[in-house]
């Protein structure tokens, strides 16, 4: 398969893709050295630039996070020519001032999952990716002037702990990810980070609160965190649709470069 030219792509969650706003759609079935993605890949074009989506749990949100093909999602992605992905994600707040309905621009990660597969260099090449500033800088600055501009809160930094899941933590496990500086919690941004960074592709993060954590006695219902995600979509919607027509053609960014050294 030859590259499509696509510049964007979305991996997003229930409720992030609506094809309203794609023109000319294509579902494409992306075969991978690792199997196939979490389900088609739907490409169009937006504001004349290429886009491409992949709903990261698959269409009826059957994947759990832990058996999310993160590698073949970035693969399939890269194929296309992807040099930019857009990642958001439903997280728990781990702070009191990071409230429920509330952005996150994450800028670190902590990385608390097991048996996942990490990583596209599994011998012959050994890389040492650098994962020391995960997030695209470029990225980061263009969505947090559009949060700003839709009035949007959005939170400039934050660490996430991405967990193993599909179970939510104990009290006790979160008090301790509060201690060691986490700000929200979720179970998607590890490995995908990390594996877009081996394909030298920008990447950015954008936690969506949906409620605290289990550390404080605020806890929510379901119907109430259902309620908060709606919400949490349609921002979301709104600053992606915002952002993409202003995203450089060319990347000023060193993300591209993110392999230069890695591989011994
Ligand atoms: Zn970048």
């Amino acid at each position: 398969m030859t590259k499509n030219n696509v510049e964007i792509g979305i991996i997003g969650g229930t409720g992030i893709y609506d094809p309203s706003m794609i023109r000319g759609l294509k579902e494409m079935k992306i075969y991978t050295p690792f199997g196939p993605p979490s389900d088609l890949v739907y490409v169009g074009t937006y504001h004349d630039r290429k886009i491409a989506f992949v709903p990261r749990h698959g269409n009826n949100h059957q994947i759990p996070p832990h058996r999310i093909p993160y590698r073949a999602n970035i693969w399939a992605l890269n194929k296309l020519g992807v040099t930019r992905i857009i990642s958001p994600g439903a997280v728990g707040s781990l702070r009191e001032d990071y409230k429920p309905s509330e952005f996150v621009l994450v800028d670190q990660f902590i990385d608390r999952t097991k048996w996942r597969n990490d990583t596209f260099y599994e011998g012959g090449q050994v890389c040492h990716i650098s994962t020391a500033d995960p997030f695209c800088p470029e990225l980061r600055e263009l969505f947090m002037k559009s949060a700003i501009n839709l009035k949007t809160v959005c939170h400039q930094r934050g660490t996430y702990i991405c967990i193993q899941g599909p179970r939510f933590s104990t009290i006790a496990e979160s008090k301790l990810f509060q201690s060691w500086g986490a700000d929200v919690i979720g179970m998607t941004l590890y490995p995908e980070v990390a594996l877009a960074k081996e394909m030298g592709i920008c990447y950015i993060s954008i936690a969506m609160i949906t409620d605290y954590d289990v550390w404080t006695d605020k806890r929510v219902s379901t119907a109430e965190i259902m309620k908060t995600m709606e919400k949490n979509v349609e921002n979301f919607k709104q600053i992606v649709v915002n952002t993409i027509p202003k995203i450089p053609k060319n990347r000023h960014c060193s993300c591209k470069n993110s392999l230069k050294e890695a591989i011994i």
